[in-house]
């Protein structure tokens, strides 16, 4: 799943520099996560950096972006061409 950032948000702006795919941004009133971007930060970290910064715990999981482990490392393919996986990364994201 991709992540969310619920109306709790302080607007501390901890998370933004942590997120190595550059899916949180702020939004017209709190900081957001865009899902298309967002991996859980599979590829990069075992566990998702925003929430671990976090102060006030306001990013839970987006129930709209129910995604597997399989989908997560596709979609860091996609975002990373140039990774170390790149050569498997065309075979995933041709069958989407
Ligand atoms: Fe970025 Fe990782 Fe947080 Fe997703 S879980 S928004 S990829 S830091
Ligand atoms: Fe909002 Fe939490 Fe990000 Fe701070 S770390 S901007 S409170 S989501």
């Amino acid at each position: 799943m991709a992540l969310w950032i619920t109306e709790e948000c302080i607007n501390c702006d901890v998370c933004e520099p942590e997120c190595p795919n550059e899916a949180i941004s702020l939004g017209e009133v709190i900081y957001e996560i865009d899902p298309h971007k967002c991996t859980e930060c599979v590829g990069h970290f075992d566990e998702p950096q925003c929430v671990q910064v976090c102060p006030v715990a306001c990013i839970p999981v987006n129930p709209a972006f129910v995604e597997s482990k399989d989908l997560l490392r596709a979609k860091y393919l996609r975002l990373h061409p140039g990774s170390a996986d790149a050569s498997s990364a065309a075979a995933v994201s041709s069958t989407g």
